[in-house]
This record gives structure tokens, sequence and C-alpha cells, in this order.
């Protein structure tokens, strides 16, 4: 209490300037964007004077301060389910993920008190869809403020800082989920499960004359009619909306080529980033950049009339949106497989309209004198360029009907339990035939990345086992609403698997070994009680040429190849079940 009547207080300066009607005066006209206790203050006041509207503290942050969520809807009615059930499309705002790149926070913020005020009447769309925004994402990089956090970008004169309260780059995070900012909008994204999901960023790309690009849903990412939905409804119409307002748009510049004037690709996101993190819940999500180079007023006024664009879409295609998304999980659940690996297709492109400025590989540096790779900004064109926007799937996996996933393995328990998946416990302890994959190789660079040993190249085998399993070991049935967050962190060799993201890395050592002396007793009474190894034994002693003459290799030959050899070493905890268990004895396994 005593904190919102400080928040009140030193909002004054606002109030005195500001415009009749609004409860506050942005000031990014000056370059300067709000503190977060500014930000927080301004959705306190927006939250006291708005019945439809209501700031809720939804969790913890790595900061220790509450993520906020800003909810506005067209009646005093604010629980996620209400809402839902009266047939609403949820839109779903994300800011200040990266600190450093605030426009989203001050554009959000002028949003919703237009939306509130019904500026140009369109408070009435919120019939159809309630708006939901996350002031700011990364609080302890929010808080973090300097002149020095952004060394390409001159204004807004102080901004936050890209790491968060752990340093952690909390678009990097979602599958990992290291940090309590990302757990916390696991758990809004579980219970709102928004329809449309927009997160704010500023990029320091290519040079070209835009104030905001746009990183679409990647349509090959969704089942076909998500996907069909995508490529002729809404990119297309978000696109064109754009260009009716003062500010176009244009897809993110991803560069194929140095100078994006010979061709640009869309980008396709994992899983650890915000908009591939919503397509694992079949949201339509999605990023704006900003474009750096650009004075940061119109950087704001840009990504606000995308926000006006992307919620007046959301509510007039309301319909479509909801049943795409409704039959396209319908899709997925029937999928036999699921693409885990994806590779530009560089032969289709479409030509679009590109506003670039001319490279110039030789500029001179004022600073230092010397050539270096810039853009010539007397030199603007608008050229018709190639833009490659499909990707083939180059690996798959068939969808097995089950998981197993042992208990001992909390902490990805406790990121499923988040996302809303379902399963069933062992009633009793228990011997399955399940499929199992070995690692066979994979590649960690030295260093580590977001505070992970992430594995690259990862390589598999499968086999068949029976593996003992214990009464509270989960049975994870596969066709679940959450069936492309399960493929996407369980298959071990999705592109931000849990096993990559090292939640299983104690399986990659081994516990035991042998000894060049202890071992032989052991290793003598094995050969004698199997005569056919004992031969095989003897033959490779004679002709490998690793072992003729060495004891230790021979001894090892012994150990690796016999029940000695661990067989847990390298073997992926979670196990597959292919085919769905009749009922009778799916109730004889579980709880
Ligand atoms: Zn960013």
């Amino acid at each position: 209490m005593k904190l919102k009547v400080c928040m009140i207080i030193y909002l004054i300066p606002y109030l005195a300037v500001a415009q009749p009607g609004a409860l506050f005066q942005l000031k990014y006209g000056q370059n300067y964007t709000p503190t977060y206790d500014e930000v927080i203050g301004m959705y306190q006041l927006l939250d006291a004077n708005y019945e439809n509207a209501v700031l809720l503290k939804q969790g913890s942050t790595d900061s220790g301060k509450p993520l906020h969520l800003f909810i506005i809807n067209d009646e005093k009615e604010f629980d996620a389910e209400a809402i839902k059930a009266k047939g609403k499309a949820v839109l779903l705002i994300n800011n200040g993920i990266h600190a450093g790149e605030p426009a989203g926070i001050d554009a959000s913020l002028q949003f919703a008190d237009e939306l509130l005020r019904n500026v140009e009447g369109k408070a009435s769309l919120l019939e159809d869809v309630v708006v939901l925004i996350i002031p700011v994402y990364s609080i302890g990089g929010h808080l973090n403020r300097s002149a020095y956090h952004r060394s390409g970008q001159t204004t807004p004169y102080e901004t936050g800082f890209r790491g968060n309260a752990a340093n952690y780059d909390l678009n990097r995070d979602f599958v990992k989920c290291d940090s309590e900012n990302a757990k916390t909008i696991t758990k809004i994204f579980r219970d709102w499960d928004p329809d449309v999901f927009l997160d704010t960023h500023t990029t320091n790309g290519s040079e070209h004359q835009y104030s905001l690009t746009l990183i679409a849903p990647q349509p090959d990412k969704f089942p076909p009619i998500m996907e069909n939905f995508l490529r002729s409804t809404m990119i297309p119409g978000l696109f064109s909306e754009m260009k009716k307002g003062e500010y176009e748009l244009i897809p993110y510049v991803s560069w194929m080529y140095r100078d994006p004037g010979r061709g640009i690709k869309m980008t396709q996101e994992s899983p650890r980033y915000s908009s591939g993190f919503a397509a694992m819940f079949h949201t339509y999500g999605m990023m704006t950049e900003n474009h750096v180079y650009k004075p940061y007023p119109d950087r704001v006024k840009s990504v606000h009339q995308f926000i006006h664009v992307l919620y007046q879409f959301t509510a007039n295609h309301a319909k479509e949106i909801m049943v795409s998304r409704e039959k396209g999980k319908a899709e997925t659940l029937k999928a036999k497989t699921h693409a885990i690996s994806f590779e530009l297709d560089t032969i289709q492109y479409r030509m679009i309209e590109f506003k670039g400025y001319e490279v110039d590989p030789n500029q001179i540096s004022p600073i230092t004198g010397l050539p270096r790779f810039g853009y010539d900004k007397t030199k603007p064109y608008t050229r018709q360029v190639r833009y490659f926007d499909s990707y083939n799937p180059v690996s798959e996996i068939a969808i097995p009907e089950y998981y197993i996933l042992p208990q001992a393995y909390q902490e990805v328990i406790e990121r499923l339990q988040l996302a809303g998946v379902k399963y069933y416990t062992l009633k009793r302890d228990t011997a399955l035939k399940v499929e199992v994959d070995y690692i066979e190789d994979y590649s960690t660079p030295k260093q580590p990345s977001n505070g992970h040993y992430f594995h690259q190249q990862v390589t598999t085998k499968s086999d068949a086992q029976i593996i003992k399993y214990y009464a509270g070991d989960l049975l994870i049935p596969v066709r679940q609403e959450k069936i492309k967050f399960l493929l996407e962190t369980l298959e071990v060799l999705a592109p931000d698997s849990y096993f990559r993201w090292n939640f299983f890395d104690n399986i990659l050592d081994t516990r035991e070994y042998y000894s060049s002396y202890g071992f032989e007793e052991n290793a003598m009474k094995y050969l004698k009680g199997n005569p056919e190894f004992e031969k095989e034994f003897m033959e490779k002693c004679q002709t490998d040429s690793t072992l003729i003459n060495n004891h230790r290799a021979q001894l090892g030959y012994i150990y690796h190849n016999t029940e000695w050899a661990e067989i847990t070493h390298k073997r992926y905890p979670v196990t597959r079940i292919r085919e769905k268990l009749p009922d009778e004895q799916l109730q004889l396994l579980i709880e």
C-alpha cells in the first residue's frame, strides 16, 4: 500500500503535463524511456482508474520482484477461464525481455492508455479479444540502467541491460527455464493459452529505411491448417494493414548475403526463443525488431502502430484464429511424424519490395580513417528483392504413444508441470519393454552459453530393452494438448531438447569401472561360464592389433562386451512406448 502512494507522488510530473483524458505523458519524444518504478506506477494508475483493467502479480522473477500482467477486458472480469469461456481470443504482448530494447515498453503503455480511453472507438473490439501485457519481463535487466549498455544505440539515453538479475539472456531461456521469469511466463502460457503472442525487440542488424521489422511465426513449424492461415491471411494481412499507416513493415532482415538487396530469408526460431516457444503451444507467436538506427520516437511509434494492427487483426479474425488453432492441435494429435530439423528452401522465393541503402564495402571510418563495411545513406533505393520464406524438414521422428520418465528427474518434471503437461504415475514397481536411445556421439563447446554447455551435434542409436521402473515414475501420453511441447523437449534430437540443455548429463560418464588386477577373478569366472564368448575373446586377442600383448585392453574387451558393461552409460533416461496400451493394461499400470 505504501508503495502505491509513493508511486502516485512520483508520477505527479506526468500528471502535470498530461493530455486531456490521459493519465500520464510518455517522454519517448525526448528520448527517454521510463524506469521500472515509473512503468509499474503508470500501469497502477490505469488499474486504479479503469474498472475493466487490472495489474496482477503473476509469480516471481530473478530480481525478487513479481512479474506483472496487465489485463484489458471489456468488463470487470479477469479470470482466464471465465474470459475464454466467452469465446474471446487472447493476445499476449511481452516487453523488455532485452531491457536495452525498450520501445515496446513505451508503445504498450501508450496503447493501453488509448485502448482504455477508447481513442478512435477501438475499445469496441474488446468484445472479441482480451489484451494481456507484460509491462517489463526482464525486471532485473531494466533496473540495471545505464547509458553504456548498448554500444550500437544512441537513444534512449539510458536503458536497461541485456542480462537479467541472474545474468541470463531471457530470450534463450524459454525451454531450459533457468530463470524464475521463464517459469512464470510458462505458467502464463499454460493458464491463458494465448492465441496470438508478440515479443518486442530492437535490432542492430543491417541498415535499411524501415523503423520496424517482423519475425513472423514460421509457417512450416505449424500444422497444415495453421500454416495455411499464416501464409494466406495472417502474415499478408499484418503487412498490408501496416502499409496503410505511417510506418511500413518489412520482414526481419535476416541476411543471406551481406547486401540485403541480394536476398532476405525468413527467420526460423527454435523453442529457446520466445516465438519458437509460442509455437510449441500452437500459438501464433512473433517478434517485432525495431531498427536501432532510427530515432527512438520512430521506433516507439512504429511498434505502437504494429500493436494496434495486431490487436485489430486478432479481434477481426478471432474466430478464424481460434478455430485454426483448435483444428491445428487436432492435426498434430493425428500426425505420425514430427519434423525436428529444417533447412531453408533456397529455390523457392517470392519478390518483395525493399527500401534499402547501397552497400559500401570500403567506407572510410571517421574514427580510424580505415576502410570498413558500411552503407551509403546518400544512396537509398527501392528494389524488388528475393524473399526466401520456406523451410523443408530434413529430419523427422516417428511420434510414439508414451514417454516414460523416471521420477528421479525432478527438474524436468517441474518444467513439464509448468507447461501443463498431463501424465500418469506408475502405481507399483514394474518392468516394461521400451524403446531406448543411446547417445552415440555429441559435441559440447568449451565455453558455456547462457549458463549451459549445450550439446550440439548429437547422434543416437535405438534399442529395445526391458527396464525396471518404480512406483511414482511418469508415464506420459504423447497425444495430448501439449504434444508439441513434449516432442520438442523430450525427443533427444530435437533442437532445444532437455538433453541438449544438460538436464541428463549424469548419464554421460560411468559410475563403475574395472581394475587391471581386481577384475580378473570375475572376468575368469565369466569366461568359464560363457564358452562362446571365451572363444570369440581368444580369437580377438590373436587377431586384433589393439589387443595383442595388451593386458589392459584385453580385460577391457571383456568388460565392455559383456554384462559387466554399464548399461545405463549414455542411455537416455526418457524411453518410449510406440503402441497405444489397451485400457485394461493401462489401468493395471497407473494410479
Ligand atoms: Zn532483443
